[in-house]
C-alpha cells in the first residue's frame, strides 16, 4: 500500500502558519490565522469560560466517563435554543434532532454523511456552495461522495455580494439541490446577505424545493448579538423549510481546541406525528456510533454551563460584544488609514464586510510583498484576518497595504 500512495499538498492555511512561525522578524504580523487574538496579539480565554471551567472542575461529581452516543443532552438541548431561538416552533412541535459533534466540521461531516446515505435522488443531486467558501466544505462533502456545485456570491466589482448570480443559480440548480449557505460571517469573504436578500433566496429555495444546509459558526461573534446573527436560520425555520443546521462554538466560546459543535436536522411542521424525529435520531445513532463513538465531554460540559446559566450567559454576551467590538475596531481603523492615505480602490468594504475575515481584493502578486517586503502572512486570495490587527500594527499594515497596492 506505502508505495502507491501519492503526495498530497500541505494545507495552505497550515503553510501559511508554519512559514509565519520560520520568520524571525520583530516586524511580522500573522493576518491568516482563524482564530480570535485580543490587542496584544495573545489567545484570549473569555473571562466566562474561566469561571464555567472552575465550575466544571470544582463538581464534586465530575469525572471522566464516556458521553452517550448523541453527547450530553442539557447541552443539545441548549445548543438547539441558541440557534433557533427559545420560542421556536420547531423546539416546541418537537421537531428538532441533535447531535453534539466534533465542532463545527464534525457538525458538517455528520450532516453531509447522513445526506449521502437518505437525501432522495441522490444520483442527480449536487451540493451547491458559494464561491468562494470556507476550503474544507470542498473536502467534507467530497470525501462522502457528493459532486458539488458552485454557486456566485462574490462581486469583484463591489467587493459585496453577487446577488442577482446567487439567485439566478439557485433557479436554474435542478429541483431538490443542497444548498450551502452561511448563517453568518460568511468565510472567506465577511459579506453577507441583507435580511431583504435572505427573503428572495428563502423564496427561491421553496419554489425550487431545494434543501438548505446551513453553516454556522460565529453567532454572537459576527455583530456581538445572538439572536441578530441567527435571523436568517430563524427565518427559514419558520417558513416551514426543513433543513440542516452544523453549529460550532469555536470561535464565539473560544473553545478551539475543545471542539465542541453540534448538528442539528430541523424536520417540515407535521413531522412530529410520524415519529420522524425518532427515525432520524436512530440513524444518526448508527453513524454517529461508527465514526467517533461518542462526542469528547470536557469542552461541551463548559460551555453547557454557560448557556444553562442566565448569569453567565449575560456575562458571554459581554465576551462576544468585547470580541466583536474589537474586530469592528481594527476594520475602522483599517478604512481610515488607507483613506487617509489615499491609498488607490475604494475601502468601503472593509468595514460593510462583517466577521472575522475580509476580502480585500489584494492580488496574490501585492499579497507576495507584503509577505517578502513586510513580513505580513495571508493567504493568496486576499483575504485577511481582522483578528491579526491590533492597536500596534495597525499603523504598519496600511503603509504596508499601500505600498504593495502602489507598487
Ligand atoms: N464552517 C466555517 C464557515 C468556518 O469558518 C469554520 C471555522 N474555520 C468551521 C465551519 C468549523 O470550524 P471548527 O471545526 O473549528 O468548529
Amino acid at each position: 500500500t506505502a508505495d502507491v500512495v501519492p503526495q498530497a499538498p500541505e494545507d495552505p492555511l497550515f503553510g501559511l502558519m508554519a512559514a509565519y512561525h520560520r520568520d524571525s522578524s520583530n516586524l511580522k504580523v500573522d493576518l491568516g490565522i482563524g482564530a480570535y487574538r485580543d490587542d496584544q496579539a495573545k489567545p484570549w480565554i473569555l473571562p466566562v469560560i474561566k469561571k464555567a471551567d472552575e465550575r466544571v472542575r470544582n463538581d464534586p461529581n465530575f469525572n471522566h466517563e464516556y458521553l452517550p452516543i448523541a453527547g450530553l443532552s442539557e447541552y443539545c438541548l441548549a445548543a438547539q435554543r441558541l440557534v433557533l431561538g427559545t420560542e421556536s416552533p420547531a423546539i416546541k412541535e418537537n421537531r428538532v434532532c441533535t447531535f453534539q459533534t466534533i465542532s463545527g466540521t464534525g457538525a458538517v461531516h455528520l450532516g453531509a454523511l447522513f445526506l449521502s446515505k437518505f437525501h432522495p435522488n441522490q444520483s442527480h443531486t449536487k451540493v451547491y456552495v458559494s464561491n468562494p467558501t470556507w476550503v474544507n466544505h470542498h473536502q467534507i462533502f467530497g470525501n462522502v461522495g457528493w459532486p458539488i456545485a458552485i454557486y456566485p456570491y462574490f462581486s469583484t466589482e463591489s467587493k459585496g455580494l453577487d446577488i442577482d448570480g446567487f439567485l439566478g443559480t439557485l433557479k436554474t440548480a435542478p429541483e431538490g439541490s443542497i444548498i450551502l449557505l452561511h448563517a453568518c460571517a460568511h468565510n472567506p469573504t465577511g459579506v453577507d446577505p441583507t435580511q431583504e436578500q435572505w427573503k428572495q433566496i428563502a423564496a427561491v429555495i421553496i419554489e425550487r424545493r431545494h434543501f438548505p444546509f446551513f453553516d454556522t459558526a460565529y453567532q454572537g461573534f459576527a455583530s456581538g448579538d445572538l439572536a441578530r446573527d441567527g435571523w436568517a436560520i430563524r427565518y427559514f425555520v419558520e417558513l416551514g423549510l426543513e433543513l440542516c443546521i452544523a453549529q460550532s462554538f469555536a470561535k464565539n466560546f473560544g473553545l478551539y481546541g475543545q471542539r465542541v459543535g453540534a448538528f442539528h436536522f430541523v424536520s417540515a411542521p407535521g413531522a412530529e406525528a410520524t415519529g420522524t424525529n425518532r427515525r432520524i435520531f436512530s440513524q444518526l445513532a448508527i453513524l454517529q456510533r461508527s465514526e467517533i463513538s461518542n462526542p469528547p465531554a470536557y469542552g461541551a460540559r463548559i460551555a453547557n454551563v454557560v448557556l444553562n446559566d442566565p448569569e453567565l450567559f449575560a456575562q458571554w454576551e459581554d465576551d462576544l460584544r468585547t470580541m466583536s467590538g474589537r474586530i469592528s475596531d481594527m476594520r475602522k481603523g483599517l478604512r481610515k488609514r488607507l483613506e487617509a492615505r489615499g491609498t488607490p480602490g475604494k475601502w468601503n468594504h472593509i468595514t460593510d464586510q462583517i466577521g472575522m475575515f475580509s476580502f480585500t481584493g489584494l492580488t496574490e502578486p501585492q499579497v507576495q510583498i507584503l509577505r517578502e517586503k513586510w513580513h505580513i502572512y495571508m493567504i493568496k486570495n486576499g483575504r485577511i484576518s481582522l483578528a491579526g490587527l491590533n492597536s500596534r500594527n495597525l499603523d504598519y499594515v496600511a503603509e504596508a497595504f499601500d505600498d504593495a497596492i502602489r507598487e
